[in-house]
């Protein structure tokens, strides 16, 4: 079966470290879906690897070609979205499609591919901690930092929509319990 897992949450929750974590520890089975995005990337960001960086006027030319499942504005005048593309190319491989994307994102991801998929809500143990944790990243600049703090709480009001939710507190337990999720839903 084409299977698929989400991972949604508010920004520094900790989606990131979890998604590079399972495809380090599981990566036969599963392979990364690279969404596109009109952001610039940070330093040390490949394009391709971490995203498919775009001008907005390619971005807009997928929408007209149907080439996204799904895209959002996450933040103002940022685009981001799913790529037919890397779905179908990770399932041709015989993988489950990893997917790290904001909570609407995963919630029409989520609805599309219905059982196929297991949406999991990764939530910080607080917002005082999430503002902590992504001061402390230092990737963004003074007002995209507030713009994505002020979007947390807006956020964390959709966990009851996921399939699961898991308390990103001790690290190291958290990634135990990713593991364990989704090698039961492989598994399935
Ligand atoms: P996201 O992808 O959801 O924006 P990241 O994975 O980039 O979040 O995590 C945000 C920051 O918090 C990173 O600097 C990461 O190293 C750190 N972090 C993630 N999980 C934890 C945790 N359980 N305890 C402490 N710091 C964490
Ligand atoms: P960042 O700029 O920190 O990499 O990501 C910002 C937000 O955009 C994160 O919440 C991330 O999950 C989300 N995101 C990344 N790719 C996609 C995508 O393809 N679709 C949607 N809806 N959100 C995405």
């Amino acid at each position: 079966m084409k299977k698929s897992i989400i991972f949604s949450a508010p920004s520094g929750s900790g989606k990131t470290t979890v998604v590079k974590h399972l495809l380090n520890v599981m990566g036969d089975n599963l392979a990364f879906s690279v969404s596109a995005t009109t952001r610039k990337p940070r330093e040390g960001e490949l394009d391709g690897r971490e995203y498919h960086f775009l001008e907005s006027s390619v971005f807009n030319q997928h929408i007209q070609d149907n080439a996204f499942l799904e895209y959002e504005e996450v933040y103002a005048g940022i685009l981001y979205g799913t790529l037919w593309s890397e779905v179908h190319k990770i399932w041709n491989a015989n993988k489950a499609v990893i997917f790290d994307v904001d909570v609407k994102g995963g919630l029409n991801l989520k609805r599309q591919f219905g059982e196929q998929a297991l949406a999991v809500f990764l939530r910080p143990p607080s917002v005082e901690i999430l503002m902590d944790r992504l001061t402390k990243r230092s990737t963004e600049v003074e007002h995209q930092l507030k713009e994505r703090i002020a979007k947390a709480n807006y956020e964390l009001s959709f966990e009851q929509q996921y399939d699961l939710v898991v308390v990103n507190d001790d690290l190291s337990t958290t990634l135990k319990e990713c593991e364990q999720i989704v090698q039961n839903f492989l598994n399935k």
